[in-house]
């Protein structure tokens, strides 16, 4: 019988981690904990980068994403673009049992939920309404209506400041690993962006046979890598959690002088199928995640791999 474990990323994972953590000590399954580690976050107004209450898009729209994976079948589902519904991990489980497909988007995505008994439900708080109003990029002047005057709107710099992805991976009793990812992505994104949370392979990998990865930061740069698989097959050849972390963050350091621009911020955590932990992130990502291993929840700062190194 294995020893339970779970990490999330940032230390808003820590309620992810409390809840799951249980769950697994009571001898669920590692997908059942991780899900439910997520649902809290999600449910949790305050984080405001994750499910009820994040940031909506450039013209007000809040759209989740995410994905599920389960180590011992390698089912997976996804959802991107969903509106109206508060978990997008439930939803995401839900598109992994009950369609044979992988990822639903937009429309699908929410159609899918309500005729899966999914309550329409409203996603904003007014505090993020208001913040919207306030920081929207094409409506800097306080008090402005807050319009798309045209396509030059489109073209403004996205405001990557406001994002952080809840990835929680398990370990349960019984050796089995899951995965889930799960965000509103980035804050006053253009309208239809998808990032890597709801790609499996980029914001999330699970097979018991090598081992779990997840991801936050600039989605972009993480699909580009496939950054959660890049990680897993890492792993599968043998390297340790913590190293392939590290070797995932220097890769993603080396395609930013590649392409000649500013390494982006991204955080890797990993976790192997015998338990063993990993992170590690780009300079100034300042990237922490929550930890339960033998009994004790943490949140402990990652290694950050700086340019060059
Ligand atoms: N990876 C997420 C996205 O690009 C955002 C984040 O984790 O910070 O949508």
């Amino acid at each position: 019988m294995a020893e339970p474990v779970v990490l999330a990323t940032w230390s808003f994972g820590k309620l992810a981690v409390e809840v799951a953590s249980k769950l697994l000590t009571d001898g669920k399954s590692a997908l059942d904990a991780v899900i439910a580690g997520a649902q809290a976050v999600e449910r949790d107004p305050t984080v405001r980068s994750v499910g009820f209450g994040s940031l909506p898009d450039r013209i007000g729209r809040l759209t989740l994403d995410s994905c599920v994976m389960d180590g011992q079948t390698l089912n997976c589902g996804a959802v991107a673009g969903l509106e109206h519904i508060r978990s997008a991990s439930a939803v995401a489980r839900r598109v992994m049992e009950k369609t044979p497909h992988v990822l639903l988007t937009g429309e699908g995505a929410k159609w899918f939920a309500l005729q899966q008994g999914f309550p329409l439900e409203m996603p904003h708080t007014l505090e993020g309404i208001q913040e919207w109003f306030e920081k929207h990029p094409t409506n800097k002047k306080k008090g402005e209506k807050a319009v798309i005057r045209g396509p030059e709107d489109f073209t403004l710099p996205i405001d990557e400041s406001n994002h952080d992805t809840i990835t929680v991976l398990g370990l349960d009793r019984a050796g089995h690993l899951g995965g889930v990812c799960t965000t509103s992505g980035l804050a006053y994104k253009l309208p239809g962006r998808v990032g890597d949370s709801p790609i499996i392979g980029a914001g999330l990998y699970v097979d018991d046979e090598a081992g779990a990865a997840g991801a936050t930061g600039v989605g972009e740069e993480v699909i580009r890598i496939s950054g959660s698989s890049f990680l897993v097959e890492l792993m599968r050849a043998g390297k340790k959690p913590q190293e392939a972390c590290e070797l995932a963050a220097k890769r993603i350091n080396a395609v930013a002088i590649r392409r000649g621009v500013h390494p982006p911020t991204c955080a890797f955590i990993a976790l192997s199928p015998k338990g063993e932990i990993g992170a590690a992130c780009t300079e100034a990502t300042a990237f922490q995640y929550a930890v339960f291993k033998v009994g004790k929840i943490e949140v402990l700062k990652a290694k950050e791999i700086v340019l060059n190194k």
